[in-house]
């Protein structure tokens, strides 16, 4: 795979003895390509990710694996902060919801599934530990948001997609989305993750009988 070597100095050490078990998938949300890679490699921004991928399929390394890349922020997955200790972190070039959101180009998305498998083989990252960065930080992010293709992704191993569901108890939904990993704390934005991520089609933050069902499915899947 050919990485173009782009070193940002925004990483510190990660904790020892911690395993990388996350990949936190982003967009750039900037108007172009060369202003992101610009702002993730200035010192003064404090930003940063482990890989940046162009729509044209280029991939940049930006920092090491074995160092904590600052991409996440204040965020938390399965109860567990500091995301960044314990993630790799991949930004992927797009003007996002404030710059004209846009669909993730195939050549974008190939490059995308190669990297993620190549991480996915030297770190023990269970497929439900690949979420978007609104996955973890519900109430502050939207990325990669409801038209990056999450089951695209999971069809060729990388993360989980509730193939099959009936519709379950609403009222079960918001207990459940804890269970799978969301922070709660704001039920209405996470509910509106979980939909970004796993119901793209109506994201209106309302947890209904389908949002309960896919969790449902997602959770048996995560059981066996
Ligand atoms: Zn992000």
């Amino acid at each position: 795979m050919k990485l173009i070597e782009t070193p940002s100095p925004n990483f510190d050490e990660r904790p020892q003895g911690l395993p990388i078990d996350m990949l936190v998938l982003h967009y750039t949300g900037m108007t172009s390509m060369e202003a992101a890679l610009q702002r993730l490699c200035d010192p003064a921004a404090k930003v940063s990710a482990h890989y940046l991928i162009g729509e044209d399929g280029e991939i940049y390394r930006l920092v090491l694996e074995e160092k904590r890349a600052w991409h996440a922020g204040l965020s938390a997955w399965r109860g567990q902060g500091d995301v960044n200790a314990r993630s790799v972190g991949i930004e992927l070039v797009n003007p996002g919801h404030e710059f004209g959101y846009r669909s993730f180009p195939g050549a974008q998305m190939d490059a995308l599934i190669g990297l993620s498998k190549q991480i996915l083989s030297s770190h023990p990252i269970a497929p439900r530990n690949v979420v978007g960065h609104a996955d973890v930080a519900p109430t502050r992010k939207q990325d990669p948001g409801e038209l990056f293709d999450w089951r695209l992704l999971a069809k060729e191993g990388v993360g989980l997609w509730p193939w099959t569901f009936s519709p379950g108890q609403a009222v079960h939904a918001i207990p459940r989305l804890s269970h799978y990993g969301y922070d709660i704390s704001d039920p209405d934005a996470a509910v509106q993750a979980f939909q970004r991520h796993f119901r793209p089609e109506k994201c209106d933050g309302i947890a209904d009988a389908q949002c309960a069902g896919l969790l449902d499915a997602l959770l048996k899947l995560v059981q066996e």
